[in-house]
């Protein structure tokens, strides 16, 4: 698919209402990737967020697109866009999301 077909594909699952995480597409496109990351945080193993830490192997569970899916459908599926993160790495990529959680915490503590 070129950049242009793969956005047309992502805006139709989304305006259908599907999840693009659930495609066949995506999961194997993910596999391989991973696969090819050797599974491994990308962040931590390159010394952090800022690269100033000790490099260290942690497991990736999460194919992360650089450039945000919402804001860059052309890139679903391209493998330059990718960065295998853990989920501490994950959540320092996405703060509006982290300080969500981070405020739900602190409502019920
Ligand atoms: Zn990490
Ligand atoms: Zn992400």
């Amino acid at each position: 698919m070129t950049e242009s077909e793969t956005a047309e594909w992502v805006r139709r699952l989304w305006k259908s209402g599907k999840n693009f995480y659930k495609t066949y597409a995506w999961v194997s496109f993910r596999a391989r990737v991973m696969q090819k990351k050797k599974n491994r945080c990308e962040v931590c193993w390159n010394g952090g967020i800022d690269g100033k830490q000790v490099r260290k192997y942690r497991r990736a569970t999460t194919l992360h697109h650089k450039k945000h899916l919402k804001d860059h459908p052309e890139l679903a599926l391209t493998e330059s866009n990718m960065e295998a993160v853990c989920e501490d790495c994950h959540k320092l990529r996405h703060p509006e999301i982290y300080a969500k959680e981070t405020r739900q915490k602190e409502r019920w503590d």
